[in-house]
Formats: structure tokens, C-alpha cells, sequence
């Protein structure tokens, strides 16, 4: 892991990569985050892939479909670039990545009331064209915002609503 992230670092010189216990992205401070002791195939192809939301400058995405399209496009950014670093990632795991999105939407977008996959109308609200109901989901899972507030009450990074990749 660390020759990767000595090389990824050469490469991408705007880029932060900090020590982490999980691996995302974070655009406000530019950070990629990694478990440092982690060698496995599935750790440099998580790497890559964080690396590849990086490039392609995510920031931030207006719906859930949106934030699938942007899992998709930086898997393919991540082929692209595993070829420089000699690294093969597996067809299956990024199908598996995809899935696991392609679920959490289908499960959000389903109408609690009657069962039928809907469109979403804004950020964390649904409406079902059927029947009409409404509901509203979580940011939870998939993108981390959160708030701090610190006693001083003055501005800084960390108590903006920060959205993050994984
Ligand atoms: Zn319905
Ligand atoms: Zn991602």
C-alpha cells in the first residue's frame, strides 16, 4: 500500500491522501482517505477508486440517481488509470460496488404504500406518482454530511455540511 500511495501522490500532487480507518473522499479539503495497513487487492482498487472521484472533481450530487451515475463513472476512471499502476481490478467487484447502490436507490425510490418505484422530487423526498405519498430518506449510508459545532462558534471547515464518496 504504501509504494501505491507513494506513486498516487508523485502523480497527483494536489491531492491529500491521509491515514483513515475507512477509505472516501472528501472535495472540501481535497482528501483521499485510506487504511494504511491494509494490503489487500481490494484495498489498492478502493484506493484507485477514490483517486478517480478526485480527478473527476466530485463534489456533490442533487439526487440519488445522480450519486450512482458518479459511483459508475469513477469505476470506470479507476480502469483507466489501474493500467499505469499495473493493477487488474476485478469485473466483479466493481459489478458488486454498483449493486450494493443500485439496491440502496431501488429500496429508497419504492413506494412505502403500494410498491412502486418512483422518481425522486428533491434531495431526500420522494413522491410516489400513485398514490401520492411522500417520504423522506436519510443521507446516512452512502454520503457522510454531518455538522460540528465547536464552542467558539467560529467558522471553520468542519462545521460545514461536508459531503463525502466512498
Ligand atoms: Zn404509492
Ligand atoms: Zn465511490
Amino acid at each position: 500500500m504504501t509504494n501505491l500511495i507513494e506513486l498516487l501522490r508523485y502523480d497527483f500532487p494536489d491531492i491529500n491522501f491521509s491515514p483513515s480507518n475507512t477509505f472516501y473522499w472528501s472535495p472540501l479539503s481535497r482528501t483521499i482517505h485510506y487504511i494504511e495497513s491494509n494490503n489487500s487487492n481490494r484495498a489498492k482498487w478502493a484506493l484507485l477508486h477514490e483517486v478517480s472521484h478526485a480527478i473527476l472533481n466530485h463534489k456533490s450530487y442533487e439526487n440519488d440517481l445522480e450519486l450512482l451515475t458518479m459511483e459508475a463513472l469513477a469505476w470506470q476512471k479507476a480502469q483507466e488509470i489501474s493500467i499505469k499502476y499495473d493493477i487488474n481490478i476485478d469485473y466483479e467487484h466493481i459489478q458488486n460496488c454498483l449493486d450494493t447502490y443500485r439496491n440502496w436507490l431501488h429500496l429508497r425510490s419504492t413506494c412505502p404504500s403500494c410498491g412502486i418505484r418512483t422518481l425522486q422530487i428533491k434531495s431526500n423526498h420522494y413522491r410516489c406518482h400513485n398514490c401520492h405519498t411522500e417520504w423522506k430518506v436519510t443521507s446516512a449510508k452512502f454520503c457522510r454530511p454531518y455538522r460540528k459545532i465547536n464552542s467558539q462558534n467560529k467558522k471553520s471547515l468542519d462545521q460545514l455540511d461536508q459531503v463525502t464518496f466512498v
